[in-house]
């Protein structure tokens, strides 16, 4: 692959040196070496800050699916009810793993250029169904769409849902997730997206009552999450913990809280708008519906008439530039601009927009 002079890939993200450098460290057994509990307890501190929660966060190697199928499959037995809020790829792709854990799933659809917004129906969903959870996803970053959680947090607590379970893999520590302010009991993440880490953590924010089902759930497999709830307490972790990793995670969360949350979300938002005004000059158009809420981390946009996705991305990769296509059924009719972590910059924006620019 030729050198690429910018990429926008929505995630994994470029990652900075400081974070490359944790890396490049002969760490002891964090098994045996205080020093990773140490580390550990640290890490979750700054990721509560990020996620805006108080509960327990835990880490784990792998990425984000990782914590996607452990929510799923720690809280889940077959025949338990799930809502599934359903606008894109991920939250139908959510819908269908609980249906495979034997969930009975209720879909709340929406069209994937769309986001959350007028309620009742899934309202009526709920009040009849009665689920045990509700799914969701925040930003749909296949569609470039950011559902909003408020209208959905007030429904669980209206009418008692135990779980809200919220895929926050490409928003988080790039735009506020407010987990304890919208009542998420199952926080998910990833570490490639707005943190710009490399994509080998998952990491989950898990309410005291998600806690309690999954301690009777009693799933064991290789993705429980439950091995996780007396980990630090008891300094003792399910296998051979990625060190490594976990200081990865810990120097890209730093590096968000050093330049603070708010600036770091406005950056975002720079980005965002840059993005959209620069696509809208080339006579492009977003995929997002005009009702949507666009998500600051990532821009999907229309394939313009004349060109395929594989000559686009040829074209682009051909000048140094790397943008990304889309999933299920948008792939091939979208291409997404990544503005998420260390892409929200101006300057490498502008770098790769007048390539964009230059190929079409
Ligand atoms: N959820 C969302 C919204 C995503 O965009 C992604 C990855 O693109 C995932 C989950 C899965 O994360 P990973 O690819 O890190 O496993």
């Amino acid at each position: 692959m030729s050198r690429l002079i910018a990429s926008f890939i929505a995630g994994p993200t470029n990652v900075p040196e400081k974070v490359l450098a944790a890396y490049n460290v002969n760490y002891g057994s964090a098994d045996l070496d205080k020093d990773y509990l140490a580390l550990y307890l640290s890490t979750e501190k700054k990721l509560q800050t990020i996620l805006g929660t108080s509960n327990q966060v835990f880490m784990q190697t792998g990425e984000g699916m990782l914590g996607l199928w452990g929510a799923l499959k720690s809280c889940l037995k077959p025949g338990d009810r799930v809502v599934s809020v359903c606008s894109g790829v991920f939250g139908y792709g959510i819908a269908e793993m609980a249906k495979t854990i034997g969930a009975e799933v209720r879909c709340f659809e929406l069209p994937y250029h769309e986001t959350v917004g007028n309620c009742s129906e899934l309202e009526k969903i709920i009040a009849e169904f009665k689920p045990l959870m509700i799914t969701m996803v925040h930003c749909e970053t296949p569609s470039g769409t950011l559902n909003p959680l408020g209208e959905v947090a007030r429904i669980k607590k209206s009418h008692g849902v135990p779980l809200f379970c919220v895929d926050t893999v490409a928003s988080a520590g790039g735009m506020p997730v407010e987990a304890d302010k919208f009542l998420i009991d199952l926080c998910l993440n990833g570490s490639q997206k707005c943190l710009s880490a490399p994509p080998d953590m998952t990491f989950v924010a898990v309410s005291d009552k998600a806690w309690e089902i999954i301690d009777r759930v009693n799933y064991q497999g290789y993705d429980a999450f439950k091995p996780f709830k007396n980990a630090t307490t008891d300094f003792y972790f399910p296998n051979t913990m990625y060190w490594q990793g976990l200081a990865g995670l810990s120097a890209a969360a730093g590096l968000i809280l050093e330049e603070g949350l708010e600036q770091v979300y406005d950056r975002h938002i720079q980005a965002q708008s840059y993005c959209l005004s620069r696509i809208k000059q080339m006579g492009l158009e977003c995929f997002a519906g005009p009702t949507a809420i666009k998500s600051p981390s990532v821009t999907a946009v229309n394939l313009p008439a004349g060109i395929s996705w594989p000559e686009l991305d040829r074209r682009c990769r051909e000048r140094g530039l790397a943008v990304a296509g889309s999933y299920g059924p948008l792939a091939g009719k979208v291409f997404r601009i990544g503005h998420m972590g260390t892409q929200a910059d101006l300057k490498l924006l502008e770098t790769g927009l007048n390539i964009l620019e230059s190929v079409l």
